[in-house]
């Protein structure tokens, strides 16, 4: 309550009073750059924070965290984007995409990469001196929120999740603590949160694994949507033999019209066979032979490619455009399965609920690390869904929402988990009783207790502390 001794005009707000500790920047609502610092690559997400920290460093972070505790709100974190879960509407947003910096030891094959950073800074950095990380489809990601989650890219199947590749985080806690987690430093820790997502701290950095990838056999084989059925198929006894230099997915696609893509793509529905080898070119090139020789495909674009252009096997969207991801492991690729799939994949008398509806082939390195390593789960499963939609409109969220929904329950015998990074929004919120077992469930929520007894980091995985 205002008294005489403290008029209003006098009085200093007390997020200016935050700014003048930080480096970087405190923004409210009403501030000219309110709009474009709450925005998220993903454009459906549309959420008011009731105070904005474009951080500059990991203390104007734990500044933020402390003020948060403070005045009791709520911390989301974004560094793009990508996959947000849960808006940030009434909460601090914590921008961390000024926290920049990476370094690569060529000696110790490593990197050091602040939270801020996108993938495709940590290849550029890591392929000069001839070293790869554990990237996924897309260079414009996150390289910490997508880790976070597990992270399965075109060298999982050789090298493992990026989970298995970090040796230490550094993190602010809810208490704005700033700890060092590693297999040796609070290791409970930094079990939950190699795949427990952002629930338990706030990381300001990571160091990674680097490996030593120049060159991979790359590439898309594309064919028309009318042997979906039987290019599913064709992919199930293909995949079945490969070794683990093989990453591969098979995705049925309904492209939109667009001017920059050629007409045989252009409002086309299209089945795409992606991989990338990292063996011998010419072992890999006579094992891709096998498509050819199924069938002649419309198009193919594999090749030996430098590592640095791996983003083009997937050719993820780079600007932000709304979207509605979703996904699932699955029990197997059986006839059955295939035939929902095609049917909720492809349009069925009307155009079509999804852009993009890929099944990616999982195992390798990623299934022998022991499951008790690190809180993620789902190791042995071979096959995980992942479907995407694009959502201008309300009226498009709705529909890809539901047309989602039914597609999933048509799909409920087969389902056995969801993984994270291929979750969105309120989904990914109230997934984490799918996303572990029972075991690490409890052990995640135990661990959340101790950490974030107050739920501070309430934006990703809910992990609610028991009671
Ligand atoms: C085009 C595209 C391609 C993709 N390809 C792949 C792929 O090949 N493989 C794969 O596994 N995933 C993939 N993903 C999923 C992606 O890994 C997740 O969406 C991931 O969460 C994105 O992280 P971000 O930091 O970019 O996004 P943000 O939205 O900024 O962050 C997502 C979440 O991560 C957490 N987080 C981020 N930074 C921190 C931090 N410093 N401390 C604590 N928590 C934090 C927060 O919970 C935050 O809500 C893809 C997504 C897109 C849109």
């Amino acid at each position: 309550m205002d008294t005489l001794f403290t008029a209003p005009a006098n009085r200093i707000r007390p997020e200016r009073v935050l700014e003048a500790e930080l480096q970087g920047r405190a923004i409210l609502p009403g501030d000219v750059d309110y709009d474009a610092a709450r925005a998220a690559w993903n454009l459906t997400v549309d959420q008011y924070p009731a105070l904005i920290v474009v951080a500059e460093s990991a203390d104007d972070i734990a500044a933020a965290v402390r003020y948060a505790n403070e005045y009791d709100l709520s911390i989301a974190v974004q560094a793009t984007g990508h996959g947000v879960a849960r808006n940030a509407d009434g909460s601090l947003l914590i921008i961390t995409e000024r926290l920049n910096e990476v370094s690569v030891d060529a000696t110790t094959q490593t990197a050091w990469v602040e939270a801020g950073v996108k993938w495709g800074a940590v290849l550029e950095a890591a392929q000069a001196v001839g070293l790869a990380p554990l990237l996924g489809s897309s260079p414009g990601v996150g390289a910490v929120g997508y880790t976070l989650g597990g992270g399965m890219g075109w060298l999982a199947r050789k090298y493992g999740l990026s989970i298995d590749s970090v040796l230490r985080f550094e993190v602010v806690t809810a208490d704005g603590d700033r700890l060092n987690l590693s297999a040796d430093q609070n290791p409970d820790l930094f079990w939950a949160m190699r795949g427990g997502t952002g629930a338990f701290a706030l990381v300001t950095g990571m160091e990674i694994k680097l490996y030593p990838v120049t060159n991979v056999y790359g590439g898309t084989l594309i064919y028309p949507a009318a042997v979906a059925r039987e290019a599913l198929q064709f992919f199930r006894e293909w995949s079945s033999y490969l070794p683990d230099e093989w990453t591969v997915s098979i995705a049925l696609m309904n492209l939109p019209p667009l001017p920059e893509l050629p007409p045989f793509l252009s409002g086309q529905s299209v089945v795409m066979v992606h991989g990338c080898y990292t063996g011998n070119p010419t072992i890999g090139m006579m094992m891709a032979q096998a498509w050819s020789e199924w069938k002649a495909p419309i198009a193919n674009t594999f090749n030996v490619m430098p590592f640095t252009q791996v983003g083009s096997i997937s050719n993820d969207p780079q600007q932000p455009v709304p979207g509605l991801s979703s996904g699932a492991w699955l029990d197997s690729l059986s006839d059955e399965l295939i035939d929902t799939v095609v049917q909720f994949a492809l349009p069925n008398g009307g155009p079509p609920a999804l852009v993009k509806t890929e099944i990616r082939l999982a195992g390798g390195a990623m299934a022998r690390v022991p499951a008790e390593t690190n809180a993620y789960s789902h190791r042995q499963e071979r096959f995980i869904l992942q479907t995407v939609g694009i959502t201008p409109s309300p009226e498009a969220q709705q529909q890809v929402k539901s047309h989602t929904v039914a597609f999933k329950s048509a799909l409920t015998a087969h389902i056995t988990g969801v993984y994270p990074n291929f979750l969105e929004g309120q989904e990914k919120y109230e997934a984490a009783r799918q996303a572990f077992d029972a075991a690490k469930f409890n052990r995640l929520r135990a661990i959340k207790a101790i950490y974030d007894p107050e739920n501070r980091f309430s934006h990703a995985f809910d992990l609610t502390p028991k009671a």
